[in-house]
């Protein structure tokens, strides 16, 4: 079954300029800003503009030209936040089972601490 957009997800609203958010980058296909709760010192969600409920629509669904610009625009961020020497970690959570609260895809980018295992208990 094709995924269903909510086109009043809170991301979606971002996207139209509805309300306000903290921009780090944006380019042809891409936003991305500080989460407004941040998990790390260094919070970012990378979106693409493009209405795509989860990582896995995205991927079925996007264009090339939109994959590689958003895979690119996280490559830009890590190296903005400059994470080479101490790390970080992406994650994208889908659905309920991945505990998705906001259902527009998004990359989390953290970095400045230890995360700690990959999962709690
Ligand atoms: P999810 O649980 O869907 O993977 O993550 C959603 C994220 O969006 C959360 O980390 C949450 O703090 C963030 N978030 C929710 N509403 C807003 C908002 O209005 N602005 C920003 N910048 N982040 C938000």
């Amino acid at each position: 079954m094709p995924y269903s957009y909510d086109s009043e997800n809170i991301f979606a609203k971002i996207l139209r300029g509805d309300i306000p958010n903290a921009t780090v980058l944006e380019t042809e296909f891409t936003l991305a800003f500080k989460d407004i709760t941040p998990k790390a010192p260094d919070h970012v969600l990378v979106i693409p503009k493009g209405a795509y409920v989860n990582y896995d629509d995205f991927c079925q669904n996007a264009s090339d030209p939109e994959i590689l610009d958003f895979m690119r625009a996280c490559g830009q961020i890590c190296k903005d936040l400059g994470v080479e020497e101490k790390g970080f970690r992406a994650i994208t959570n889908a659905g309920e089972h991945g505990c998705q609260e906001v259902p527009h895809f998004h990359m989390h980018i953290l970095a400045g601490k230890v995360m700690g295992p990959l999962l709690a208990d």
